[in-house]
């Protein structure tokens, strides 16, 4: 039997990507004769730390084969704009200069539909010695890939490069963050021992290839000319036009950028400041992790990490597992505990970004009080627009709507209100949805439906006394918060009428 695309003489070592990582789509041999090893980019968008391109760099070095890289993003996507276009767009520019010093050959495709899409993929593989795929798990992406695989007659393998943890690490879906942490921990030696290398093509010999026909005639990829264009790219697309770009610049490089800057001079305050609006105490990665630009692996490496310094002992604890400082430790919380409790509940949790996937008590406390009355009821377009009668609220809807981004302790009262101003808590999940994904640059991710989950009870538990609309599910308010944070200059920037 094939193993994740290899032959079952290659040698131990063609393989760099650990086993619990690789997952094969279907029960196609790969095909040795193929003119190419494709990895059709779509979830891990990025040159550096990237599993999957290491996988397929191993595939083409076993069938000696040019390596030929596609990366992908429809027009169809839910929530597509020239916002959410403009960033990926800016990522394609990136790994073209990326790959450009070789030995892979690059192309990007703009897709109008799922179809074309699939159309193109399914041509390229079939001339392919194995197809590798990428897709964060249970997104749209993943699905296409999923619904594809069957077709292909040639191996096709997924692999899982999202966070530390593999997501088949773990079999079920974590209820608490408490829980999963002990797991993280416990198995951080491990992960931190089968780690990505940091530029996977870096000195590996494979046969050039030019683009092929494929992509220069009946699915044009984006070429050189195009790629140092954006404006006019993005303006060609065929949406309404909002939410358009928002001036944060998407890609590797401005993913590093963000990086380097936070870790000189924003992770030493992490813990001090994030929750202060006034503050920006936040890494603002989300965009870029989102889309694949950069890697938590790079952020790890970054900081420093390293396992002769964890701390057994605190196995569990909110701080001082990593041997870090304690600034350092609490946005570790966030970037391993928080995001990968997100990942493994995508991967793991049936329905999970839906709210009938909500735990049981907090469905029942909150259907309890469905009916109590609102203080107001609020429809989509003017949550939108940012017209409620509650300045902190429109403030931190006016930073979304604007600049794609949201801060961070904000996002959480913003659901909360959201559950107050709808008609009943299934709606207010909707309604989250559609404005978080409509305007955040990291949206439809899913750390996006964990946080609008927690909103509503998930990962969290029951808290008294209990109350109007909310029930036992925790309560905040928007005047405790102006009492508890400083946000007088945030309400300036963004409280005035745009
Ligand atoms: C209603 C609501 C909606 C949210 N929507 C999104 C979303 O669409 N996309 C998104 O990535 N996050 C979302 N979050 C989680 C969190 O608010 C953001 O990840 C964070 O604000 C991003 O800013 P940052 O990159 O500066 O985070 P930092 O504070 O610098 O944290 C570092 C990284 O940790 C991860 N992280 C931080 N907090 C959380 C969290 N609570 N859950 C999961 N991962 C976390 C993110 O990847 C983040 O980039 C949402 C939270 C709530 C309450």
């Amino acid at each position: 039997m094939d193993f994740a695309g290899l032959p079952e003489h290659a040698p131990h070592a063609a393989q760099t990507v650990p086993s619990v990582r690789l997952r094969e789509l279907n029960q196609a041999p790969p095909r040795p004769g193929g003119k190419w090893v494709l990895y059709w980019m779509q979830g891990q968008r990025r040159a550096r730390y990237n599993f999957a391109l290491q996988h397929a760099r191993d595939l083409a070095r076993v069938y000696q084969k040019p390596l030929l890289v596609l990366e992908t993003l429809r027009q169809d996507e839910p929530w597509a704009s020239g916002r959410f276009h403009r960033f990926v767009l800016e990522g394609m520019a990136d790994n073209a200069a990326a790959f450009a010093r070789g030995p892979a050959c690059y192309a990007a495709r703009l897709a109008p539909t799922a179809e074309d899409e699939r159309q193109l993929v399914e041509a390229l593989g079939a001339r392919a010695c194995a197809v590798v795929a990428d897709g964060l798990p249970a997104s749209p992406a993943q699905r296409i890939a999923h619904a594809l695989a069957p077709r292909l007659e040639v191996a096709m393998v997924e692999v899982d490069g999202h966070g530390l943890l593999p997501l088949r690490r773990t079999s079920k879906p974590h209820a608490t963050a408490r829980g999963f942490r002990r797991v993280l921990h416990e198995l951080a030696p491990e992960s931190f021992a089968a780690w990505p290398r940091a530029a996977p093509l870096r000195c590996a010999a494979l046969p050039p290839l030019t683009t092929p026909v494929e992509l220069r005639e009946r699915w044009p990829a984006l070429c050189p000319a195009q790629l140092q264009d954006l404006e006019a790219v993005t303006s060609e697309l065929p949406f309404s036009g909002s939410p358009g770009p928002c001036g944060t610049r998407g890609g590797s490089r401005g993913a590093r950028a963000r990086l380097a800057e936070f870790v000189a001079t924003g992770v030493g305050t992490y813990g001090a400041e994030r929750n202060h609006p006034d503050d920006e105490g936040g890494s603002g990665l989300s965009p870029y992790l989102h889309f694949g630009h950069i890697a938590t692996h790079e952020v790890l490496r970054a900081l420093e990490l390293h396992p002769h310094r964890f701390e057994p002992a605190r196995a569990g604890k909110r701080e001082g597992f990593w041997g870090a400082p304690e600034d350092t430790e609490a946005f570790l919380d966030e970037l391993l505990t928080w995001r990968e409790l997100a990942l493994n509940a995508a991967a793991h949790l049936p329905y999970y970004a839906q709210y009938r996937s909500l735990p049981g008590w907090a469905r029942a406390t909150l259907e309890a009080h469905a009916s109590d009355p609102r203080p107001a009821l609020h429809g989509v377009a003017q949550l939108a627009a940012g017209e409620t009668g509650d300045p902190v609220w429109n403030a931190a809807q006016r930073q979304l709507r604007t600049e794609g981004t949201m801060h961070g302790y904000l996002r959480m009262l913003w659901g909360k209100r959201i559950l107050e101003w709808t008609a009943c808590p299934q709606e207010a999940f909707e309604v989250m949805v559609e404005l978080n994904n409509r305007y955040a640059l990291d949206g439809r991710d899913p750390s996006s439906y964990a946080g609008i989950a927690w909103v509503l009870g998930r990962y969290d538990r029951a808290w008294g006394p209990e109350r109007p609309i909310f029930g036992t599910v925790r309560y905040m308010s928007s005047r405790n918060t102006r009492r508890k944070l400083r946000l007088d200059a945030y309400l300036q920037r963004y409280g005035a009428a745009d």
